[in-house]
């Protein structure tokens, strides 16, 4: 086999042609600024395709989170003094295996993440281990909790579990849009939720993301905050502190023309996906799982290998090592292998409980809490979901650019891992 002419992407932007007539419309009418038709309309289909009542649109779903957690702090908690956070020493329940996006803002606003571990069947947050947490702390008000690779778990389950414990629930469906769970969409469960159009998201502006909410006030606050928190008045006049994270109406142009081509993203998704799971058959390996009544939009495929088919591996903070042995891989020698024949995989999103920055925090499970554990697996059963699924998984080459030929390539690297 020989290296790809040209390398096999994750996953990269799609566009069609009509992301350029709105952007184009901008320009020629001079809308060059935060303010524009393409914003406008950006919020009614986003908020529209998220069954939400209201979106707003901002500079990346960063943002929109942090407006979130500070809507939410805020609601539970009053307006904090100029200089405190919304959620200044308060216990927030996060996601543990997501990209750290999704609660960075709760330590912008002073929160304390607690990582609740990930469901094995689903890879999502895991409703048992949540009520274990409600069980430990139950005067902990806001749980946030983001969809994996596009693969959504039992998020009414969560919103249920966070209604009877009378705390709001933050979704981050930045990796969900157009996923749906029993036919609702992923984006639609949160008191207040957030989508992202980052570059390698199933659409995309480049960058760009939106907040939804069913409730006006909370949309009228982001928008007022995300434009520096002007007040009503003739001159520059300021109650609170404000931020510049409104989107701009030539992402929005990119945004407003992709939407009509999220279906068809998420077919192809589906196809790269399916193509995997065919080909990859009777190898020791599963691919993510699918919960039942729930509908992906098949971001990333990623796989899993079995216990028995690892050979060893260690990583540390920085690099990693692994030990060939005959008809035994690791997600490292797969991950190496590809970047051989130039195609770029990723390992599984690394567990927040096992970053340096985040070794102190509390970490829950389904048998447990403790802090800090990285691997810890005990005989018969797995302790740790999230450290096992990032010690065996890993994200392959999802792009839907990529040709069948191509994809059959890919395949075929795998499978050579495993000899
Ligand atoms: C991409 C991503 C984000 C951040 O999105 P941006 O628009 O890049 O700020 C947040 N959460 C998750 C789960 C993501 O995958």
């Amino acid at each position: 086999m020989k290296p790809f002419e040209s390398k096999i992407w994750l996953a990269t932007p799609t566009m069609h042609g009509d992301e350029m007539k709105y952007v184009q419309k901008a320009y020629d009418t001079n809308w060059m600024s935060t303010v524009g038709e393409n914003i406008n309309e950006v919020e009614r289909i986003a908020a529209e395709k998220a069954e939400m009542k209201y979106a707003v649109a901002l500079s990346c779903c960063t943002a929109a989170l942090h407006l979130c957690v500070k809507a939410a702090g805020e609601r539970l908690y009053g307006r904090p003094p100029v200089s405190h956070g919304a959620l200044e020493g308060k216990r927030v329940f996060c996601s543990d295996m997501t990209f750290d996006a999704t609660l960075n803002p709760v330590v912008y606003e002073g929160g304390i993440p607690v990582f609740i571990d990930t469901e094995a069947d689903s890879w999502n947050m895991d409703p048992v281990a949540l009520e274990k947490a409600f069980e430990l702390y139950p005067d902990v008000k806001l749980v946030v909790s983001a969809e994996l690779y596009g693969f959504p778990g039992r998020i009414d389950l969560i919103r249920d579990i966070c209604k009877k414990h009378g705390a709001l629930l933050i979704e981050d469906a930045a990796e969900a849009t157009g996923a749906t769970v029993f036919g609702k969409q992923c984006g639609s469960f949160g008191d207040y939720s957030a989508v992202s159009y980052n570059g390698n998201k199933i659409i995309t502006g480049s960058s760009g993301g939106c907040l939804l909410t069913n409730n006006i006030e909370v949309a009228n606050k982001a928008r007022k905050w995300s434009t520096q928190a002007r007040e009503n008045a003739p001159w520059y006049q300021h109650e609170e502190v404000g931020y510049n994270y409104r989107m701009s109406n030539v992402i929005a142009g990119v945004v407003r023309g992709q939407y009509s081509y999220l279906e068809e993203h998420i077919a192809r998704k589906k196809a790269v996906y399916e193509r995997y799971r065919d080909g990859l058959k009777g190898l020791p390996l599963q691919m993510n799982p699918i919960t039942d009544g729930t509908e992906p939009n098949f971001w990333l495929s990623c796989m899993i290998i079995d216990r028995d088919a690892m050979c060893k591996q260690v990583r540390d903070d920085a690099s990693a090592l692994y030990q060939k042995e005959p008809k035994k891989t690791c997600p490292t020698e797969i991950l190496e292998t590809l970047a051989k024949y130039n195609a770029e995989g990723r390992p599984i999103w690394k567990p927040m409980h096992m970053q340096p920055m985040y070794r102190m925090h509390e970490f829950i499970t389904r048998s447990g809490s403790g802090r800090a554990m990285t691997n810890a697996y005990i005989e018969g059963g797995v302790y740790d979901v999230g450290a096992d699924i990032f010690e065996r998984g890993l994200c392959l080459p999802s792009d839907i650019k990529m040709t069948a030929e191509e994809q059959d390539q890919i395949i075929e690297i795998v499978k050579s891992c495993f000899v």
